[in-house]
């Protein structure tokens, strides 16, 4: 590889435009090999450990020497240096490495981990919050009155000091069927069931397509969950050419689809579609771990520069805040690098490039 490209993608800082708190609270092995795989939501089998994954090996190979272990250092002993620190110290480590100027965060997961303040603290980099459209809806069902005065109530103060929504519609049934914007009666008698059966973890369809549609009206950039996720997402519904209608719908307001892993080629075509339309690389980055170079490749395929965005998706281990940032840089370096030697590309576009997608693009959508 040119070195100027490979120094150029080491120091470019990036903005996360998609990213949790780390665990405040220590992990015990069980827990942490768990917070290494997406998918199971239960422990680990007997016979299995996270460590021998994709994102095990990562973690041993790019996370090693920042405890000041040699790479590839094997798992008792990595597991046993993390474990003399408390999870607020490796954040303290982790972060910063990263190398990112501004965190975006989603602060719609409950328990023990990390809000906007710690993530500040830990990493000295600005931080920024995204609104989980699910949880107004708690809020809103929760509130008295209205259903959808409320929503929108509790949604405009939010979004005030936010720079984004998302929605989990992956989750609470996918994306196939309807997606239009219910009307206002349906939406008061689906708020009127809902509340009678607690309010809680919303999965009616009405209230899901209501919360998307006040979100697309606040004109601030909406993020889907699509993809890649525990079981609980229904990853066959989740293929994001299902939205399709609802894009058409969608206006002017930026769209980002998440993640989008193994559907990274459907949302590229989305994002050359639709102006609105954005593709981010988070998540599939840090689970794919040597295989990252060929999903960052894929991405590079029809999406326009412009339009692919630079996210973690880090949430729980602090390890995997900077491994995001790591195994991107990595595997833009390698990709960049084929296409200039191959004369395909000048090295000056390489670095344009990766000025767009690592921080350029989200600069411009979420106006940092
Ligand atoms: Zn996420």
């Amino acid at each position: 590889m040119t070195s100027a490209l490979a120094d150029h993608i080491a120091g470019v800082r990036l903005v996360d435009n998609h990213v949790h708190g780390y665990w405040l609270a220590a992990a015990d092995r069980r827990r942490f090999e768990n917070g290494l795989n997406e998918a199971n939501i239960e422990p680990l089998a007997d016979f299995d450990s996270g460590f021998d994954t994709q994102l095990g090996f990562a973690v041993r190979a790019h996370c090693a020497p920042l405890l000041g272990l040699p790479e590839h250092v094997d798992p008792q002993s990595y597991w046993e240096r993390r474990s003399q620190l408390t999870e607020s110290q490796l954040a303290a480590v982790f972060l910063p490495a990263a190398g990112v100027s501004d965190w975006l965060v989603d602060t719609g997961l409950p328990g023990e981990i990390a809000g906007l303040p710690e993530m500040a603290a830990a990493s000295g980099s600005a931080v920024g919050e995204i609104v989980r459209l699910e949880q107004v809806a708690e809020q809103a069902a929760a509130s008295p009155g209205d259903y959808a005065d409320a929503f929108r109530r509790i949604l405009f103060e939010r979004s005030k000091t936010a720079v984004a929504t998302k929605t989990v519609l992956a989750y609470r049934g996918g994306f196939d069927g309807d997606l239009s914007a219910p009307d206002t009666r349906a939406v008061a008698e689906a708020a009127a069931r809902w509340r009678a059966a607690g309010g809680v973890r919303l999965t009616d369809r009405t209230l899901l397509r209501f919360g998307v549609h006040e979100a697309l009206r606040l004109d601030k950039p909406l993020q889907f969950h699509v993809g890649l996720g525990d079981r609980d997402c229904d990853l066959h519904r989740t293929n994001p050419m299902l939205l399709l209608d609802f894009l058409r719908q969608s206006g002017t307001t930026p769209i980002v689809l998440l993640h989008c892993y193994p559907y990274e080629r459907e949302a590229g075509y989305l994002a050359q579609a639709f102006n609105n339309v954005y593709l981010d690389v988070g998540l599939s980055v840090n689970h794919l771990g040597a295989r990252a170079e060929a999903f960052i490749g894929r991405t590079l395929e029809l999406a326009p520069f412009r339009k692919i965005l630079y996210s973690s998706d880090a949430f729980g281990p602090a390890e995997l805040h900077y491994l995001g940032s790591a195994l991107w840089r990595a595997g833009m370096a390698a990709v960049l690098a084929g296409f200039v030697r191959r004369g395909q590309w000048s090295e000056a576009d390489a670095m344009r490039v990766v000025d767009l997608i690592g921080r350029g693009n989200a600069a411009r959508v979420y106006a940092r």
